[in-house]
């Protein structure tokens, strides 16, 4: 070896050829052996490697051994309900959640010693490609495809199949042969390089509204199955509680969550949190539907990199499973800090603010492998990329916030202002956006939208000329306003009703706060109209907080019904 500069490694000159992208493995002075991934071959023979690992007992009189293959990612049954670091080591199995892996250990990425009821749908002589499915397991709660991998080309003949039957993945469960003759033995689970996009089978466009539970989202900035959001933010406004959310209560069949370089202390959270919390659809626990990487910033930070893309690897492999799949990123800074520190090393021609020139488009790319697939039985399967970016100081500005809101379909900037005045979730309400269609109507959008910009502009009003300088009515617009932010756009992340909203509820708010909002309020004097809104405002958080089958429900809707009515009649009362 070369040279050795924190996770960067130079391997001097070497036999044979060494290509970009190929994971090599440094044995070190006690025989461990510590993964890494060539990210440079220079014309002069000098080979970079990126260390995954911590690499202060590295010297240059170590050795180097190429493997000839990228970075893969272990596809098969057993993600999900796993913890796992960057590389696909499982945590659990290493018995630490916290404190980065020991150095040079590898654990099987999927366990090899539990058995999966394998059914076969094939039968010898049948003919399958890359992609068919070659018989069903059982996997928590779905039936989980055992397909041929996708890299295989060509048309493959079957020449024997497992019977039905207990199986591990380290079993061969078929064997097919090419047209040459040559068989081919295979097994439940495959690799596949991890930034390689899995092709789609047939994309199409992402249209169809996924519920998120969070009131804002669904109504104003939505994003579809299949669709991406870019989730800006300063530190401490929000972007965690709402990745939070957004796992618990989205509604997608398969969360993926890679927390990437944040503090480790809330990214254990998730991986305490999960298996105790109950899956409100299904009944059963949050962790069998949810694959949790993680590599927080106690962690190398070469392996952040790898730590998104075994992330979403994996989601395009449940999505081929016909699934809806939602991937939560967090921080997709950290990341990019990590790919400006490796180009700082190799001595790169920095790009704006030092960030790697090509960083736009590995962003753009990355974004590029969410989508809706329509798959060979006609069903489709969909990955939703959620991206959390956390630019310094909330400057907005900055290359990675750019890139990230160039790629994506939806736009949930969170506002310093917002979190100050603890408006959670501070999702800006003027300048967010979403290109997918609400569980709203286009026109209540349109007319929602509108009420608070209008709001916005009469506050701003009353800031300049006091609440004297304004007419009662244009006061009464502005209350309006507010309650509509107050009891519909907030929402309280942990409370367990209010938490979450389903599209049903959903309809039924919306329903009241516009009944409020189109209702004339007959009250004069800027006092009386504060002090109605404000027993308005109370009735409906109130409301917020009782389940629809719960006693008291009905009341508290009839309390809100008889407040409304007593605006509209407060003169003759007079
Ligand atoms: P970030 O990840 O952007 O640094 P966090 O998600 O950790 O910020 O949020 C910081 C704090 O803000 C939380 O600990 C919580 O107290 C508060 N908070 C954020 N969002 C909400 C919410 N939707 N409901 C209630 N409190 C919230
Ligand atoms: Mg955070």
């Amino acid at each position: 070896m070369a040279s050795v500069n924190e996770s960067l490694v130079g391997a001097g000159e070497i036999d044979g050829a060494v290509m970009n992208g190929e994971v090599a493995y440094i044995t070190i002075e006690d025989g461990k052996r510590l993964k890494a991934e060539v990210i440079d071959v220079k014309p002069g023979g000098t080979i970079y490697l990126q260390v995954f690992e911590d690499t202060s007992w590295v010297k240059v009189s170590d050795t180097v051994e190429f493997t000839g293959m990228p970075l893969t990612a272990k596809l098969g049954p057993g993600i999900l309900g796993s913890v796992t670091d960057g590389l696909q080591n499982p945590l659990y199995e290493l018995g630490k959640i916290e404190p980065f892996l020991e150095r040079g250990l590898e654990v099987a990425s999927l366990d090899e010693k539990v058995k999966w009821h394998f059914t076969p749908c094939v039968k010898k002589g049948d003919h399958v490609t890359g992609g068919s499915v070659m018989g069903f397991v059982p996997e928590k709660i779905f039936e989980h495809k055992i397909f041929v991998p996708f890299s295989m080309p060509g048309t493959y003949t079957v020449v024997h199949i497992a019977d039905k039957g207990d199986y591990t993945v380290a079993d061969e469960i078929a064997t097919i042969r090419d047209p040459g003759g040559k068989t081919i033995p295979l097994k439940m689970a495959f690799e596949w390089p991890v930034k390689t996009p899995m092709p789609f089978h047939e994309r199409s466009v992402p249209t169809k509204p996924m519920p998120t539970g969070i009131r804002i989202l669904d109504s104003l900035f939505p994003i579809a199955f299949g669709g991406t959001a870019c989730n800006p933010g300063p530190f401490g406004a929000g972007k965690t509680v709402l990745q939070h959310s957004l796992a618990k209560y989205s509604e997608a069949d398969v969360v993926i969550v890679a927390a990437c370089g944040e503090r480790a202390g809330e990214a254990v959270e998730v991986f305490k949190d999960f298996p105790k919390l109950e899956d409100p659809r299904t009944g059963k626990s949050l962790m069998d539907r949810t694959y949790i990487v993680g590599n927080t910033s106690s962690m190398p930070v070469a392996a952040r990199e790898a730590s998104v893309y075994i992330a979403t690897t994996v989601g395009e492999y449940y999505r081929k499973q016909g699934l809806n799949v939602l991937m939560l990123a967090d921080s997709t800074s950290r990341w990019a800090q990590a790919l400006r520190e490796t180009s700082g090393r190799k001595e790169e021609i920095p790009g704006p603010e030092a960030f790697p020139m090509y960083i736009s488009t590995l962003i753009s790319a990355f974004y590029d492998r969410a989508g809706v697939e329509i798959l060979p039985d006609g069903k489709s399967g969909s990955l939703s990329i959620i991206g959390t970016v956390s630019p310094a100081g909330g400057n907005f500005d900055e290359p990675v916030t750019q890139a990230t809101l160039l790629s994506t379909g939806a736009f949930w900037g969170l506002s310093r202002a917002l979190s100050d005045a603890r408006k959670y979730p501070a999702i800006d309400r003027l300048d967010s956006n979403s290109s997918y269609p609400s569980l709203l109507s286009e026109e209540e959008v349109l007319s929602l939208k509108a009420l608070l910009r209008e709001g916005k502009s009469i506050a701003s009003n009353i800031i300049l000329m006091g609440e004297k300088g304004i007419t009662d009515e244009t006061y009464i617009q502005f209350q309006k306003s507010e309650l509509v932010d107050a009891v519909f756009l907030q929402q309280n992340s942990f409370h367990e009703v209010d938490g979450v909203t389903d599209p049903d509820r959903l309809r039924m708010m919306f329903d009241m706060v516009w009944k409020i909002v189109e209702s004339p309020v007959n009250i004069h004097g800027k006092d009386d109209i504060r002090s109605h809104f404000n027993f308005l405002r109370q009735a409906f958080i109130d409301w917020n907080t009782i389940r629809p089958d719960e006693e008291g429900f009905e009341k508290q809707e009839h309390t809100i019904l008889n407040l409304i009515k007593q605006g509209i009649h407060a003169q003759e009362n007079v």
